[in-house]
């Protein structure tokens, strides 16, 4: 691997770090305000197995993906 990958990997996983940080924040300020595990798009509940696996989970399983595949 050169040293431009290694680069790319590195701003990568800030990025995510980054973005984990911005998604923790907004779980805590979701948990104040008592509306933590609903979907910020469309106020269902979270399925709680998806918060136990990602606990910063802002969007249903359903949303997520749709976001996601926007994203892409
Ligand atoms: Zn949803």
């Amino acid at each position: 691997m050169d040293a431009m990958q290694m680069h790319q990997m590195d701003e990568a996983s800030a990025r995510r770090r980054q973005q984990e940080m911005i998604n923790l924040e907004a779980a805590l300020r979701r948990i104040e305000q008592g509306d933590f595990g609903l979907c910020l798009e469309c106020d269902e509940e979270i399925n709680p197995e998806r918060l136990e696996i990602e606990p910063t989970a802002l969007f249903c399983i359903q949303c997520a993906q749709a976001n996601e595949s926007n994203m892409e």
